[in-house]
């Protein structure tokens, strides 16, 4: 079965293949077409954000299509940065100017008040309209600074509370897959979309 897979980010589309090989999905992932221009993630949640970038690929292409949006919640900042994770310190933010604001604003915030969460919101939309939602998540702690040079994004700033205090940026790709956020939505999709055979169902 062909999907098209709607992230452009070279760093989520390589961990998506990772983990949805190591499921045994049989499934042929087209890179999303350059000429696909980006999606604006306009919606209120990572499900809607999600969604807004499959049913794009799928409208773009014929084809089905994977999506996912995922967010970081720092529960001393209310949860920020959340579904802003990627444009936190601004529209061109590059990953070490977002862990730098997170750093920064949690200065003088007590190990035990630095909990946060990664969730991931992993979709699958047919051009059908059918679709298969799967969600994953991950508890942790945002360090004092940043460790490690693997993974993208805010692994270097997050250590989850199931491993052994390293953070991701610290693991290997299977350790940090095992435990995260996006290894768990996309083991439950790919149990959805192989329990469907490919035909899709509502929810999960
Ligand atoms: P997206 O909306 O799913 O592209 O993710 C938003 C932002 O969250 C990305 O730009 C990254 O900065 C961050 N992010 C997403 N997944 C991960 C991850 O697995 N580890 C660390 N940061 C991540």
């Amino acid at each position: 079965m062909q999907y098209v897979l709607a992230t452009a980010n070279p760093d989520k589309a390589t961990e998506i293949a990772r983990i949805l090989a190591d499921a045994d999905l049989d499934v042929d992932l087209v890179p999303r077409p350059a000429s696909v221009p980006d999606v604006d993630e306009t919606g209120a949640t990572l499900e809607d954000n999600a969604r807004l970038k499959a049913q794009a690929l799928v409208a773009a292409t014929g084809l089905p299509a994977i999506a996912d949006d995922t967010g970081l919640e720092i529960d001393a900042l209310g949860g920020a940065p959340g579904v802003f994770s990627a444009r936190f310190a601004g529209p061109d933010a590059t990953y070490a100017d977002n862990c730098a604001l997170a750093l920064e604003r949690l200065t003088g915030v007590d190990p035990e008040r630095r909990t946060a969460r990664f969730t991931t919101v992993a979709i699958a939309c047919w051009p059908d309209g059918r679709e298969v939602v799967a969600r994953g998540a991950v508890e942790g702690v945002i360090t004092e600074a940043p460790r490690g040079a693997a993974g993208f994004g805010y692994d270097p700033v997050f250590a989850p509370t199931e491993g052994d205090g390293r953070t991701f940026a610290e693991m290997t790709a299977a350790e940090k897959h095992a435990i995260s956020h996006r290894g768990r939505a996309f083991r439950t999709l790919a149990a959805g979309l192989g329990g469907s055979a490919g035909a899709g169902h509502g929810g999960a």
